[in-house]
């Protein structure tokens, strides 16, 4: 029996997955997987379905087809007797708390304070002691160069504070997955830099698995292992960061890349 800890096992698989709102197909047939401590990339134009990948990894969306697998374990439903069946919300649970998600919006909780936020889901998903969490956030909360603003609320931090404040609020759940979706979209162009130097430092510094949506082409270089190029819902193209930005093979891809670089 493969382990969680097994290496050859993709932490992130998604096999046929389908994705509809209504009539809409989003996502079809979609399979890929994402190895332990890999950076993935995916890049296309707005509307190809990227962040709707990400939101079913973090099971934010119904999926309406297929099968997602997190560390070899199915995420939502499992195939049995031939048919797709559920898996139990306790499972789903239990999954869900390797994953971690920095959103666009930031989405912290606004009548909390940034420590409040940070320690919630360590004590009440984890089980951690109370000062454990707290130690852990302060100094997660050094880590992203905010050691001071424990004890303030969200909203009176600027965007770029409050995602930092974000990106300490995953890791404080120490995720082996981390899901990156726009985070720097919302913010000012000075401060974009410093949010991207932080989770620079966060691939460097550990193994944690990271499913990235960025228009931030210079942050995918860097950081990624592999770019996967999105148009209408299907991967029209992979590959190393270098082949994808230097030397794609799509025309799609071509078009999309000097549009956005
Ligand atoms: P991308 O991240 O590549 O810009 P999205 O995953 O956000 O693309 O969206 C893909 C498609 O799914 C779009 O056509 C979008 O309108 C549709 N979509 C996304 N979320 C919803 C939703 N909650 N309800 C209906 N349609 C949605």
């Amino acid at each position: 029996m493969p382990t969680p800890t097994d290496p050859e096992v993709p932490v992130i698989e998604f096999v046929d997955v389908e994705k509809r709102f209504g009539d809409n197909i989003v996502l079809k047939d979609l399979n890929f997987s994402v190895r332990r401590g890999e950076r993935v990339t995916l890049i296309g134009p707005s509307g190809s379905g990227k962040t709707t990948i990400l939101r079913l990894v973090m099971t934010l969306e119904e999926l309406t087809g297929g099968y997602i697998f997190v560390d070899g374990e199915p995420l939502t439903h499992r195939e049995k007797d031939g048919k797709r069946v559920a898996v139990s919300p306790k499972e789903q649970k239990k999954l869900r708390t390797r994953i971690g998600m920095v959103f666009q919006q930031f989405n912290l909780f606004p009548n909390m304070t940034v420590l409040e936020n940070i320690v919630e889901a360590p004590i009440h998903v984890l089980g951690q002691s109370k000062a454990e969490a707290t130690a852990k956030a302060h100094s997660l909360l050094e880590q992203v160069g905010l050691p001071d603003k424990a004890d303030q609320h969200p909203l009176s931090l600027s965007g770029g504070q409050q995602q930092r404040v974000a990106i300490a609020r995953a890791l404080a759940m120490d995720p082996e997955i981390l899901l990156l979706d726009e985070v720097t979209s919302a913010l000012d162009p000075e401060v974009v830099g410093d949010v991207l130097n932080i989770l620079r430092k966060v691939a460097d510094t550990t193994n944690v698995t990271m499913l990235i949506v960025t228009h931030e082409m210079s942050f995918a270089r860097d950081v990624s292992h592999k770019v996967m190029m999105f148009d209408g819902g299907r991967v029209i193209e992979e590959g190393s960061p270098e082949k994808i930005f230097s030397d794609p093979s799509q025309e799609r891809t071509k078009q999309f890349l000097s549009a956005v670089l």
